[in-house]
């Protein structure tokens, strides 16, 4: 196929191109993600409570118990007023803070037109301001009326769905209207693959840009609520706070902290740069992050766990080893790709001009934070000792996501640099950990 020459490249080529490249499975892959991931948060709420237990069996083992368990709660969790009366205000919550709280503007990398979006960056602001409010709620309140999020998981769930499917098709509509920048993959014509994958590149109303308020605000922040309402359950129930709870409690808030803290390094992120906004993300960021990632905190409510000082100890060097190299991995390539290399590391120039790092963390493996990242999921997993398989779900789910992510842009990378790339995958063999994968 020959390219149009460039004076007959009408602007429809460049904002609208016709995808013919389909991921995650094509139009089949996208119906199965769109309904298996609401229906696996689902299973985790219905399959893993503080009523039935959370076995791996549950819903064989105890049939008629799981069906009625989720007969009684299921169809009512949308109707819950108090999960959407709190849903409702946490979300408007997370608009107002980005209209009033102060943040830097912020150019995010060119678009394939040239232009650049400015982002307005205070999702710290906003999670501080959200921690501060619920932990001065804790203690003035106490713990046992602390609970709301943790008594209301299967409402905020179902409320958290209906908002994900309400936006991914707000954006899906609007990408028809006017001359919209689309992404390069979800624009195939069919509905189902589109409306998942996200036609519009960076959905936006004025100033306020969808995608990165939702990737970073009401499911992430969100997440660190919930986990604290298990934790003030599980005081509830049995008069303290587990050793494994705190350790939950602090891995995750470090996590979230820590990616509110460089909200500046998601506009480099692919999600940002490639993919649209689209029923993935917005499922992804609204639904999965706060009611899966939380799973181990869930857990730990009604089965805590002790650790004692060694499993604290041991849990927490996983930890620090994992975000070592998860941190200084990502600020390698963050500050390399801002024009600094204060490591003074090897690099070589690929014929587009653009340089890879061969050394420091990019010289260990082609995904040193993606190893980095796993390692500390290891460490949030552990701390649920070995009750139940079902809070390890988290540490092969990443593993997966990491995998295909690491395929999907080892894609695009090989695109870009051509045979630097494969110069680059020469030198540096291992994908993401080292001598085995
Ligand atoms: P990366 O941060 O790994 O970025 C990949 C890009 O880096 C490539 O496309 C390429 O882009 C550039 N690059 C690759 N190799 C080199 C090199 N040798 N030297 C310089 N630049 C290079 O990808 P992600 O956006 O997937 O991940 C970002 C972070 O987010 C990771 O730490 C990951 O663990 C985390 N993450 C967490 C998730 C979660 O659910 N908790 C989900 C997904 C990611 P270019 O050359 O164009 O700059």
């Amino acid at each position: 196929m020959t390219a149009a020459p460039a004076s007959q490249t009408t602007a429809k080529d460049v904002l609208a191109p016709r995808t013919t490249e389909l991921e995650f499975g094509g139009f089949a892959g996208a119906l199965f993600i769109s309904t298996t991931v609401p229906l696996t948060a689902y299973y985790f709420a219905l399959g893993c409570n503080d009523v039935l237990g959370c076995a791996l069996s549950l819903p064989v083992s105890n049939t008629d118990a799981f069906v009625d368990y989720v007969r009684e709660n299921l169809a009512t969790s949308f109707t819950d007023g108090t999960a959407w009366a709190f849903y409702t205000g946490w979300y408007l919550y997370c608009v107002l803070a980005w209209y009033i709280l102060p943040g830097k503007w912020v150019k995010g990398l060119p678009l394939r037109t040239g232009r650049q979006l400015e982002y307005k960056t205070n999702a710290l602001a906003t999670g501080l301001v959200a921690l501060a409010a619920a932990v001065g709620y804790i203690i003035v309140y106490g713990p046992a009326s602390s609970t709301i999020l943790y008594d209301h998981w299967l409402g905020l769930l179902s409320v958290a769905l209906v908002n994900s499917i309400a936006q991914a098709l707000y954006v899906y509509v609007a990408s028809f209207s006017g001359h919209k920048l689309l992404a390069l993959g979800g624009n195939t014509g069919n509905v189902v693959y589109d409306w998942f994958i996200g036609r519009e590149l960076n959905p936006r109303i004025g100033l306020f840009d969808i995608k990165t308020f939702n990737e970073l605000r009401p499911g992430l922040i969100l997440w660190v609520l919930v986990d604290a309402s298990c934790a003030c359950w599980q005081h509830t129930q049995f008069g303290y706070v587990s050793d494994s709870m705190w350790l939950v409690l602090f891995f995750h808030t470090w996590y979230v902290v820590d990616s509110l803290l460089h909200e500046e390094t998601i506009f480099s992120q692919m999600d940002i740069t490639t993919d649209g906004f689209g029923f993935m993300l917005s499922v992804g960021d609204l639904v999965w992050v706060p009611f899966t990632y939380s799973l181990q905190a869930r857990y730990l409510a009604f089965e805590p766990v002790h650790l004692g000082a060694i499993g604290v100890l041991a849990i927490m060097a996983v930890q620090l080893i994992g975000y070592y190299i998860f941190r200084t991995a990502n600020v390698e390539k963050n500050d390399f790709r801002q024009g600094h290399n204060p490591k003074n590391l090897q690099f070589m120039t690929t014929s587009t001009g653009r340089k890879l790092l061969v050394s420091g963390w990019w010289g260990v493996s082609r995904h040193p934070n993606y190893l980095g990242d796993w390692l500390m999921a290891w460490a949030w997993c552990l701390t649920c000792g070995f009750g139940s398989p079902i809070p390890y779900f988290y540490v092969v789910y990443f593993a997966i996501l990491l995998v295909h992510r690491q395929l999907r842009d080892d894609e695009a990378c090989k695109k870009k640099y051509g045979a630097d790339w494969d110069t680059y995958c020469k030198r540096v063999p291992y994908r993401i950990i080292p001598y085995i994968y």
